[in-house]
């Protein structure tokens, strides 16, 4: 009997998977239990290919394997070494296979391939107390990032067996020359300096707007012309919130290595990621799933970060709606016949929109050819749930020539976020008690209950209330906003000051 283990995926959860290996006497014949079908024939092709051309045949008996738990569901190439390697020991070439969880694919000609998703099935198998893993020499890195976890790394199965005891009198240990180049195994990270707050001339409103979002958490709508900047702004947004905690680095990377769409992860991503999908990209690719086991999407990738939805009216209804779930529970349970999936995707969310669907409509001098009708018929699309999550509504300007030349000495991101991060600090001493992390998190019955402020603070506010210039939700949303004004400031609670800037920049919104 041999025995191996490797790790099924279930969206971000891995569970512990035991390849049993057993030998018969009949006719020789390589028989594999356990996987679904559709992966089964390709998994067995590879495997028997592989261990050819590495000088360890599996065809002299009849070899039955065995995946447990079966009803796991499981995509079939990231346990192709530890099938392999139970079937060797249950052959007797290799021995010692069975405490060791082994996550690699097999190339044709007994090449280890580097799987996605490592990270996650490494945290999971060392949290299931398993401490050994032989992966690809290009997942080594990103297996390495679990504390815990003792990683081997090797180019093909020959060197494998080699250090599990095989006799090296028929191994083929010399791989032929890659067909490709193997990707690096780089940071993850490569990208240039990050979108700075200095480069953004003008735009007062708007970078305070993009400060109070950062320091509270909150979800922002800019409205505005294009070229209005409004994009310029979006991608300063994650570079305002500062680094990510261990835990969250841990599993924003694991996203990203499941994702397997970027660079290979070779180091914790430790800046809030950004994703901007364009309104053409399909639910799929914005918000997860896709055949067999769900695969997550721009809305997860975007955990801890910026989700940026450029001319947000303009996508797909479905995403849109779909978007409800995580800005409400910070995660997407998405439903697949291969089966469920979960990933988190607590993200910040940047909408953008024309004034109109022709975009024309400035204000002064407008070309605009859109009806009243059509005009409400766009926004329309984003109306109700997904709106009500958006606590700061903007106005974006095209900015004049003399905002462009001014002299004035601009802010720097650095700056910024300093202050961000202060006011971030005062939140969690606020709000660690009932479980938030921030102001954009905390109910309307909250604000008015434990965090009442004095009548006076409020009067302009509870006027607009009565007046109908706020609604209830309008009202709690100036409160959230208040409160993250008031942590900006240093203040330990919003003074009147702080609830009128509240009121100002949500009256300047396009709705209450
Ligand atoms: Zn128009």
């Amino acid at each position: 009997m041999g025995r191996a283990l490797a790790v099924a995926m279930v969206g971000l959860n891995g569970h512990i998977v035991e390849v049993e290996a057993d030998i018969g006497q009949t006719l020789p014949n390589f028989i594999l239990l356990g996987l679904p079908d559709a992966s089964l024939k390709e998994s067995i092709d590879r495997i028997k290919a592989a261990a050819q051309n590495s000088g360890i045949p599996l065809s002299r008996r009849k070899i039955t394997v065995n995946l447990v738990p079966a009803s796991l569901p499981k995509r079939g190439s990231a346990f192709d070494l530890a099938i392999v390697m139970a079937a060797l020991e249950a052959a007797g070439d290799v021995r010692r296979t069975g405490r060791t969880v082994f996550l690699a694919e097999l190339g044709l000609d007994g090449r280890l391939r580097p799987v996605r998703g490592v990270l996650p099935a490494v945290m999971a198998a060392v949290r299931a107390g398993h401490e050994e893993f032989v992966v690809a020499e290009d997942n080594v890195r990103e297996a390495e990032l679990v504390p815990g976890a003792r990683v081997r790394g090797y180019l093909s199965l020959a060197q494998v067996a080699v250090d599990f005891d095989a006799d090296t009198q028929d191994l083929v240990l010399d791989l032929p020359e890659p067909g490709v180049a193997a990707p690096a195994a780089e940071t993850g990270e490569v990208r240039g300096p990050a979108p700075d707050m200095a480069d953004v001339a003008g735009q007062g409103e708007a970078r305070l707007a993009l400060e109070i979002a950062a320091a509270g958490g909150h979800h922002l709508m800019m409205v505005g012309p294009p070229g209005a900047g409004k994009t310029m702004l979006a991608e300063r947004l994650p570079g305002l919130l500062p680094d990510l905690q261990d835990a969250e680095a841990m599993e924003v990377t694991a996203i990203h290595s499941l994702d397997g769409s970027g660079p290979a992860v070779g180091q914790l991503i430790r800046r809030p990621p950004y994703e901007h999908p364009h309104h053409s990209a399909s639910a799929v690719a914005i918000v997860g799933g896709g055949t067999g086991i769900p695969r997550p999407g721009a809305a997860s990738r975007a955990h801890r970060g910026v989700l940026f939805l450029d001319e947000a009216p303009e996508y797909d209804r479905r995403v849109l709606d779909a978007l409800r779930q995580p800005l409400e529970s910070g995660e997407l349970v998405l439903h697949r016949s291969a089966g469920t999936a979960s990933y988190p995707a607590r993200f910040q969310l940047v909408l953008a929109a024309n004034p109109c669907p022709c975009g024309k409509a400035t204000g002064k001098g407008a070309e605009c050819t859109c009806t009243a009708m059509a005009r409400r018929r766009y926004f329309d699309r984003l109306s109700g749930p997904l709106l009500d999550r958006v606590d700061i509504q903007l106005h974006v300007n095209r900015v004049s020539l003399a905002e462009l030349s001014g002299a004035e000495p601009r802010e720097s991101t650095h700056q910024v976020a300093a202050r961000v991060l202060a006011a971030k600090e005062r939140q969690r001493e606020r709000l660690g008690r009932f479980g938030l992390a921030g102001n954009a998190e905390a109910s309307g019955r909250l604000l008015r209950g434990v965090f009442r402020l004095p009548g006076a603070d409020t009067a302009l506010l509870d006027r607009a209330l009565d007046t109908g210039q706020l609604t209830a939700r309008g009202y709690d949303r100036v409160l959230r906003l208040a409160w993250t004004i008031a942590d900006l400031g240093g203040h330990d609670r919003p003074d009147r000051d702080d609830v009128g800037l509240a009121l100002t920049m949500r009256q300047r919104g396009m709705g209450t």
